[in-house]
């Protein structure tokens, strides 16, 4: 067995080995179809190795040279789709088929063309180096430019290098043989192949690892949403809550908590049913998000209550702002209701001693709600200064609702 086909042989089993392990990334994510195309594209690199192997003992090879390119071209224009996806580019399918017909052409009249001819060559090669490019110009027009992307970018640029340069190769290292059959036997076939299989190992590990990463991106994302309102859940808000009360102790400026609860949310569902109850929610969800202040961390944190941390606001900013909703949802029509019918929710405001936790900060807010809860619901409470905690007759303030 020769060197080159020795590697041949190696990456043959490269190929199954990452067709195997983008099929089950596909199989695992189904609403997403780029590790498809890349599977794929590895099942073409599997097609398109098998041709080699088959290639030199073929009688009339014009069939299987064709063959060949055709599943290594296949190959290559499958990474350019799942590349055009992956990074939400139109995939430029008349592009890639119109280079398709062209290079197949192009390749079965080439075959008449002696073995060593430069123009055979570049006929044969252009068409990869092409697909290699248009993916690397899709990730380049991404704007996206985190290690990753600029890994796939030099990859795909140095691969299209690599096709182009195959000719002259060939050229200075003695040729790629007189027949099919000599060729695995070439210095250039060893160069050419062992490139290839570092190329393919590099670029396969870059997407496998880039596709493990959105998957990651997406599960943590969906961990941390809320599916009804789309707002942040519990988990969410305690994260990034947690890291704007470090910074605000890093001398950040004040951070403001407003709790919120619907009012008598359980006499809706009663009357008009769960549906209706969801989409009270959702109105009031959507109010929060409609216009937030700066930085505003909004979350659905229960079943009717919400929490909105407002990093750099000063607890008076942060009433206000408290009583801009309210109001607003005292006035809100709401289609699944009756039309006259409103509803109304009760706020506690906090400002954040930096001595305190979150959960401090949250147990006054709710403590604040729970007076204006107490006061008659659909108005905006304020926990008073922690340091007049201590003083039992004015724990909290109460703002009336014209306030
Ligand atoms: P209060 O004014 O004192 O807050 O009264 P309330 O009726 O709003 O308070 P309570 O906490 O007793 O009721 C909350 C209700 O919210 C109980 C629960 O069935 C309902 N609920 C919780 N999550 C959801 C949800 O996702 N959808 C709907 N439709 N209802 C929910
Ligand atoms: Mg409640
Ligand atoms: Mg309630």
């Amino acid at each position: 067995m020769s060197g080159a086909s020795f590697i041949l042989a190696i990456n043959l089993f490269i190929a199954a080995l990452f067709a195997l392990a983008f099929l089950l990334v596909a199989t695992t994510n189904r609403t997403d179809r780029v590790a498809g195309w890349f599977a794929l594209a590895y099942v073409f690199g599997l097609a398109y190795v098998g041709s080699e192997f088959i290639l030199p003992v073929q009688g009339d090879p014009r069939f299987a040279y064709t063959a060949g390119f055709a599943a290594f071209f296949g190959a290559m224009a499958s990474v350019t789709i799942g590349i055009a996806r992956r990074y939400r580019a139109s995939v430029p399918y008349v592009l890639i088929g119109v280079v398709a017909v062209a290079g197949l052409a192009a390749n079965w009249l080439a075959f008449e063309l002696p073995r060593a001819s430069q123009l055979r060559m570049f006929t044969y090669q252009l068409p990869f180096a092409l697909m290699q490019g248009l993916a690397a110009l899709v990730v380049l027009r991404s704007r996206r430019r985190q290690p990753m992307d600029l890994g796939l970018i030099a990859l795909f640029s140095l691969s299209a290098l690599q096709f182009l340069s195959k000719p002259l190769i060939a050229l200075l290292t003695g040729g790629s043989g007189e027949t099919a059959a000599d060729y695995i036997v070439t210095t250039y076939a060893l160069f050419s192949q062992s490139l290839g299989a570092v190329l393919q190992v590099a670029t396969g590990l870059l997407m496998l690892m880039l596709l493990v990463r959105d998957m990651l991106v997406e599960i943590t994302a969906r961990s941390e949403t809320d599916p009804l309102s789309g707002l942040l859940n519990r988990r969410g808000f305690e994260d990034r809550a947690l890291a704007a009360l470090a910074q605000s102790g890093s001398g950040g400026g004040p951070v403001s908590l407003v709790t919120c609860d619907l009012d008598s949310f359980k006499a809706i569902n009663d009357s008009f049913g769960h549906d209706t109850g969801d989409e009270v929610i959702m109105a009031f969800a959507r109010l929060l998000a409609e216009a937030p202040p700066p930085r505003a961390i909004i979350s659905r944190i229960g079943g009717e209550e919400f929490a909105v941390l407002l990093p750099g606001t000063p607890l008076g900013t942060a009433r206000l702002y408290a009583e801009t909703i309210r109001a607003a949802f005292a006035a809100l029509p709401i289609a699944a209701l009756p039309q006259h019918m409103r509803c109304t929710a009760s706020f506690g405001v906090a400002e954040y001693d930096r001595s305190g936790s979150l959960s401090d900060l949250r147990r006054r807010a709710d403590a604040a709600l729970y007076v204006s809860k107490r006061a008659g619901r659909d108005r905006v409470s304020v926990a008073a200064d922690p340091a007049l905690d201590a003083m039992p007759s004015h724990p909290l303030r109460n703002t009336s609702r014209s306030a």
